[in-house]
C-alpha cells in the first residue's frame, strides 16, 4: 500500500488568537516522543505492508522541538514500514523558532520541504493575532529558508484583524522579494472555541469587511498567477513541479495515517480522527488502544462522496470512474453549475470561477446527497 504519513507536533510557545488547531503551551517533548512511538506500534501491521511516500510534520509548531526528536520519528517509520523512500518530507516552521542550524539538521535527516507560517507581513496585524514575530524577523527567516531549501511554502491568511489594502501591499512586496515555490492562501475562519471569537464578541477586535477581503483575495490570486504560480487547489499555488505531494494524497483521497492528538487517517475505506486531548491520548495509547475520537468504515458510496469532495478542490479534478456510484450528483452538478463545472478526458473539475464558488457548491452537494438518502 502506498502511504502518506502525518505527524502532529502539538506544542506552541503561545496560542494565536484565531487558532483552532489542537496545540498546547508545553515543552514535554520526550514523553510525547514515546507516545508517538507507541501509536506507530499500534499500526505495525498496516505499516509493514506499506511504502511510505511522503511525511508531513505539522502542528502546533514542529520547529519548536529539537530536530533529533523528528529524526527519531523518521527512523522509527523507516524501521517499521515495508519501504521507506519518501518523495517529500515537509516540516511546518514558525519564524520565531527556526534558525540556520535547525534547517541544516532538517536537511541532513532528509526533510526537503519547508512550510513557513507567515500569515501577514504587517506588525500590527501580527500583534493583534498574538503571533510572536514581526516583519523584520519574517524577512530574515524567509531569506534563510530560501537559502537552505529549494522547495518552500509560505502560508498566508486573509481577513485577519487589522488587514487593509496597505497591509496586503506589504505581503505582495514581500513575495516579490522573497519568492517561494509554493504559497497557501487561506481565508480566516473564526471558530467558536478561539480567543478571537470572544474578543470579537466583546468588540475588543473587529474584522475587515468581507467584500474587501474577497477583493484582496482576487488581487492576491492574480498576483500569484502573474508570477508563474498555478492554482492547483482552491487555496494552494505552486510553481511547476512544486505542488505538495503530501497534500495531493489527501485531495486524491489516497491512504494516509496521522499520528498524534487530533490527527486523522484514511486507509482502505476506513477513516478516523484521534482525540484532541493530550491526557486522553496518552491514556489510550499507553493502554494500547487506538486513540480514536471518530472512526468509520465508509460504504462504497460514502467513499465516492469523499473522493468527489476532495478531488473537486483540485485543478486536476476527479476521475469519473472513481465516482460512478454518484453519477446522479455529478449530473446535477453539471446541470446546476454548468458554467463552473467541466468534464474532460474522463475527469470532472471546477473552473477557476467554480473554485471561488466552491463553498456554495459543496453545500449544495451535501444537500442533494442528503435528499437522495431520504
Ligand atoms: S503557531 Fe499555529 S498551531 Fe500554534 S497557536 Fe499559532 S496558529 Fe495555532
Amino acid at each position: 500500500m502506498r502511504l502518506a504519513v502525518y505527524v502532529h507536533i502539538p506544542f506552541c510557545k503561545r496560542k494565536c488568537v484565531y487558532c483552532d488547531f489542537y496545540s498546547l503551551v508545553s515543552e514535554d517533548f520526550e514523553e510525547y516522543l514515546s507516545l508517538v512511538f507507541e501509536e506507530i506500534e499500534l499500526y505495525r501491521d498496516v505499516l509493514e505492508e506499506s511504502e511510505i511516500e511522503t511525511v508531513y510534520f505539522g502542528g502546533g509548531t514542529p520547529s519548536l522541538v529539537p530536530p533529533s526528536f523528528l529524526e527519531k520519528i523518521l527512523e522509527k517509520l523507516e524501521k517499521v514500514s515495508k519501504k521507506f523512500s519518501p518523495h517529500e518530507i515537509t516540516i511546518e516552521v514558525n519564524p520565531e523558532s527556526v534558525d540556520r542550524e535547525k534547517l541544516r539538521s532538517y536537511r541532513k535527516m532528509g526533510i526537503d520541504r519547508i512550510s513557513l507560517g507567515v500569515q501577514s507581513c504587517d506588525d500590527e496585524v501580527l500583534k493583534r493575532c498574538g503571533r510572536l514575530y514581526d516583519e523584520k524577523m519574517i524577512k530574515e527567516k524567509a531569506e534563510l529558508v530560501l537559502e537552505e531549501f529549494d522547495n518552500v511554502n509560505f502560508d498566508f491568511i486573509l481577513g485577519l484583524p487589522g488587514e487593509t489594502d496597505e497591509t496586503m501591499r506589504k505581503n505582495l512586496h514581500f513575495l516579490e522579494k522573497f519568492t517561494p515555490q509554493h504559497v497557501s492562501l487561506y481565508f480566516l475562519e473564526v471558530d467558536e472555541n478561539t480567543t478571537l471569537h470572544s474578543l470579537l464578541k466583546k468588540n475588543l477586535l473587529t474584522l475587515p469587511d468581507s467584500e474587501e477581503v474577497e477583493r484582496r483575495h482576487d488581487a492576491f490570486v492574480e498576483f500569484l498567477k502573474s508570477g508563474g504560480f498555478s492554482r492547483y487547489e482552491i487555496s494552494n499555488f505552486a510553481k511547476p513541479g512544486k505542488e505538495s505531494k503530501h497534500n495531493l494524497f489527501y485531495w486524491r483521497n489516497h491512504d494516509y495515517l496521522g499520528f498524534g492528538p487530533s490527527a486523522g487517517g484514511h486507509f482502505g475505506r476506513f477513516r478516523y480522527t484521534n482525540v484532541s486531548d493530550l491526557p486522553m491520548y496518552t491514556k489510550m495509547v499507553k493502554e494500547k488502544v487506538f486513540p480514536y475520537d471518530y472512526q468509520h468504515e465508509n460504504t462504497e458510496e460514502e467513499e465516492a462522496l469523499e473522493t468527489l469532495f476532495m478531488g473537486l478542490r483540485t485543478k486536476e479534478g476527479v476521475e469519473l470512474k472513481r465516482v460512478e456510484k454518484l453519477m446522479f450528483l455529478v449530473k446535477k452538478l453539471q446541470k446546476e453549475y454548468a458554467c463552473y463545472v467541466k468534464v474532460k478526458d474522463g475527469k470532472i473539475f471546477l473552473s477557476e470561477k467554480g473554485m471561488d464558488l466552491s463553498k456554495k457548491i459543496f453545500e449544495d452537494l451535501i444537500e442533494w446527497y442528503g435528499e437522495a438518502e431520504k
